[in-house]
């Protein structure tokens, strides 16, 4: 039985003041709340205060990305252990603002997927087409070539310690969400991928959508058989909104 993972993406927002208002409303709207998780993503500056704002609550936290080697001479790095010793659960990778805005590769994502998995955090790996790539009818193309370079790195048993995110860039901060049966194919898509690997780690995998999720379409998108919660940006910055897409899970 999979667990749906609502998990909320803070990009580079927030300040000390404005984290403390939405971190301190949180538990008590989540508090009670069973049989889902919950998780932050916060900014990396930010991380010992969501850690010390959200222990022994029942939401976890992550970062939003990570350095691909492990400490040492990489200056401005943040390797995985430093996430670890901020208690992080989680950690994105892959995110499209990272691909398209900073770059990264397929093979670059991998060795993060692998840095994290080693120190025991859970990445959550994001993979998604562009609009053009959409209206050139490549996405499940694009998918499998993001999905490929992480099995061909880590092996697909390594799917069993991961989230993945299917996120359509189009969708992100944009407010067009993917209708529920658009994104179901493509988690269908991935679900079956994986399952011609192996069978179990593909019925175990926790597969999130996200893509301008709100209160107002998330139970709808939820309630697809392979959409097991979302990645949430924008809607995650109002405590209300968030908790409510929590509750939807
Ligand atoms: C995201 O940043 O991963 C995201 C899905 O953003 P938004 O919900 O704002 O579209």
């Amino acid at each position: 039985m999979r667990v749906k993972l609502v998990a909320g993406n803070w990009k580079m927002n927030g300040n000390l003041a404005s984290n403390q208002t939405l971190l301190t409303a949180l538990p008590p709207l989540l508090s009670g709340l069973t049989g889902m998780n919950c998780a932050i993503c916060a900014p990396y500056p930010y991380l010992a205060q969501v850690e010390q704002t959200l222990k022994g609550t029942n939401i976890a936290w992550g970062a939003q990305d990570v350095c691909q080697y492990g400490n040492g001479a990489y200056t401005g790095g943040v390797s995985a252990a430093m996430l670890a010793d901020f208690g992080c659960s989680y950690v994105l990778v892959g995110h499209s603002e990272r691909r398209v805005i900073f770059g990264e590769s397929d093979q670059l994502v991998a060795l993060k997927f692998a840095a994290a998995q080693k120190v025991g955090l859970t990445p959550i790996l994001c993979v998604g087409e562009t609009l053009t790539e959409r209206e050139s009818g490549v996405t499940e193309q694009v998918i499998a070539r993001q999905l490929d370079a992480v099995i061909g790195n880590s092996g697909v048993t390594a799917l069993a310690r991961t989230v993945i995110a299917y996120e359509p860039v189009w969708a992100i901060g944009t407010g067009k969400t993917a209708t529920p049966d658009e994104a179901q194919a493509v988690h269908a898509f991935i679900r079956t991928r994986v399952a011609l690997l192996d069978a179990r780690v593909a019925a175990g995998l926790v597969i999130q959508y996200g893509g301008s999720v709100k209160a107002s379409n998330a139970r709808m998108l939820f309630s697809m058989p392979d959409i097991d919660g979302g990645l949430i940006g924008g809607a995650a910055l109002i405590a209300d909104e968030f908790a409510a897409i929590c509750r939807a899970a």
